[in-house]
């Protein structure tokens, strides 16, 4: 026979279900942004593999969880850095030089937002000095913190330009990208050969369609 609830039982119980009533009621962060433990995000990673018909027990898969989400960190570490911070280093001495300073050929990394596809890539940048001149080396800083997340191409193009735009606040800036997409060179259409070339313009280089249309030659080698 069923042991009768005491009241306390019962007034405990309504309580409980009292509280979880208001705690519904209060406005929570979204689920879309709430934060991620790594168990969480290596429970995916098994969810996903199971999903594809895989027995996540089997040797070879034991440690995969956990070596797909690093290297996931690794590649969208520039979620992690301002752009600010890499770029505050120039040098006001070199009034000198009165050209557009040109880095071709800077390799990156990025994955596509629609597939998590590899993007992996080229860009090319230039900026004309006004008073500040930045080390080369942070110009491919600059890139790969973009490039780092998960992006758009055309999002990217313009991210770096207005990056190096607003913080060495130079006469112009031109940003040209080819890559080309896992999405679109390895399933889907299956055009391995494809690469999409994306170009961004501030300042002079925006204005004076002459001037882009020569940096835009020297940024591709043409
Ligand atoms: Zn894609």
């Amino acid at each position: 026979m069923q042991k009768a609830s005491r009241p306390r039982d019962h007034e405990k119980h309504a309580k409980e279900i009292m509280l979880k009533k208001f705690c519904n009621t209060l406005p929570d962060s979204p689920p879309s942004q709430a934060p991620v433990s790594r168990e969480e995000a290596e429970d995916a990673v098994r969810v996903l593999l199971r999903y594809l018909g895989e027995d996540i027990a089997r040797p070879g898969l034991r440690d995969t969880p956990g070596r797909v989400v690093r290297a996931w960190e690794e590649w969208c570490a520039g979620y992690g850095e301002d752009p600010a911070d890499t770029l505050d280093t120039t040098f006001e001495d070199m009034t000198r030089y009165d050209q557009p300073v040109i880095l071709r050929g800077i390799d990156f990394i990025s994955h596509c937002e629609h597939h998590m596809a590899a993007m992996p890539g080229k860009a090319h940048v230039a900026y004309w000095p006004d008073a500040k001149v930045v080390g080369i080396s942070k110009l491919a800083r600059t890139v790969d913190v973009f490039a780092r997340r998960l992006q758009s191409q055309e999002n990217l193009t313009c991210e770096i330009a207005e990056a190096i735009d607003r913080n060495l606040k130079p006469r112009g800036v031109a940003v040209v990208l080819s890559a080309a997409h896992g999405c679109m060179t390895t399933r889907g259409a299956s055009k391995p050969e494809s690469l999409l070339v994306t170009r961004h313009f501030t300042g002079c280089f925006k204005s004076d369609l002459q001037l882009q249309e020569q940096i835009f030659a020297a940024l591709t080698g043409r």
